[in-house]
């Protein structure tokens, strides 16, 4: 379902006479890695180490990998532009080869307009199809820029919204080319607008608000729970993209004004064996957004977002909860 061209990686590769390189892809490229491997020795004739620990975006390359090897290709995900690492990334992009057309012209009468257009990483390539294929329905259209955690105009990532809040004035609702819910509701409580998601994996548009009430429940009691707790663990990402030093400790600045105890914690994988072993009351994730959402049913001690902290502590309000947006001030 999904093309992969490694044509200017080889190139890239032969030009930085690369001899070792490591192979990074996400999980549902996983059973194609070998065949990916192979293509790259022999096109670039470099030895290839596949990299088994999983890898959720461009945010996510060990930096271990660079002292074993010359490059690394990561597969499937946009670059970060403001992500710096040690030596060269080269970024392979996995894009869907599933048509959406036919759910475009049913998603027509759900949405208002003039309408931003969105996509995630891996359906960037049908952003033009989408947008062509509105404009000959008459429809407005309108596509936003996001900051520098974003390479692509109207792309969106799940720890940043800024392609759509750019445009959030000047649009009636969203439709966001994508699987799941998570990037959709994402848009939406960061905007307040309509998100209308055409998921090339199934048939109908999805109005994005019929999934909000199920995670926003899940929110609401940790954030209830946390209320409770005397003792916070402020956990910092090892990833290199994900590293938000200075948001940390502007939470541990916080907590402790507000009496709480309060510790930074440095964590790659995270684990709810780990956070039970260090003992605190409630945890707030600093690292990939959608870890404390998404991996919700895994852990028994409170595991908050840095917005949801703020909400317990009285700085913030409920009426306003966002999801949290990764931007480049906070590292
Ligand atoms: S921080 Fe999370 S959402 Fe953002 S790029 Fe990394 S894995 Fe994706």
């Amino acid at each position: 379902m999904f093309d992969v061209d490694l044509s200017s990686a080889v190139a890239e590769i032969k030009r930085l006479k690369a001899r070792i390189v490591a192979l990074q892809v996400p999980e549902g490229l996983k059973k194609r890695a070998y065949q990916i491997a192979e293509d790259i020795e022999n096109n670039a004739g470099a030895e290839v180490l596949l990299v088994a620990e999983p890898c959720f975006g461009a945010c996510d390359v060990p930096s271990s990998l660079f002292e074993l090897v010359d490059a690394v290709v990561h597969v499937g995900h946009s670059p970060i532009p403001s992500i710096r690492f040690s030596k060269p990334v080269i970024f392979v992009p996995a894009r869907s080869r599933v048509p959406v057309n036919d759910q475009l012209r049913k998603a027509v009468g759900l949405l208002t307009e003039p309408v931003g257009v969105l996509a995630t990483s891996q359906h960037l390539q049908e952003l033009d199809d989408v947008i062509e294929g509105l404009e000959s329905m008459g429809m407005k259209v309108k596509m936003g820029e996001g900051d520098s955690r974003i390479s692509h105009v109207g792309e969106i990532l799940g720890c940043n919204y800024t392609a759509a809040t750019a445009v959030g004035d000047e649009v009636g609702s969203y439709l966001l080319i994508g699987s799941g819910t998570f990037h959709g509701l994402g848009v939406h409580l960061a905007t307040g607008k309509k998100v209308v998601v055409l998921d090339p994996h199934i048939d109908e548009p999805r109005e994005i608000e019929q999934a909000k009430d199920k995670i926003l429940r899940q929110r609401h009691a940790a954030i209830e729970k946390a209320e409770k707790a005397r003792s916070f663990g402020i956990i910092i990402g090892e990833k290199v993209g994900q590293r938000r030093m200075r948001r940390a400790r502007e939470l541990r600045k916080l907590l402790r004004w507000k009496k709480k105890d309060a510790s930074l914690i440095l964590m790659d994988k995270f684990d709810p064996e780990k956070l039970k072993a260090l003992g605190f009351d409630a945890y707030v994730s600093t690292a990939c957004p959608r870890i404390a959402i998404d991996d919700v049913a895994m852990y028994d001690t409170p595991l908050l977002t840095p917005h949801e902290l703020e909400i317990v502590l009285g700085v913030r309000r409920w009426e306003n909860y966002t999801f949290d947006q990764m931007t480049d001030d906070e590292f």
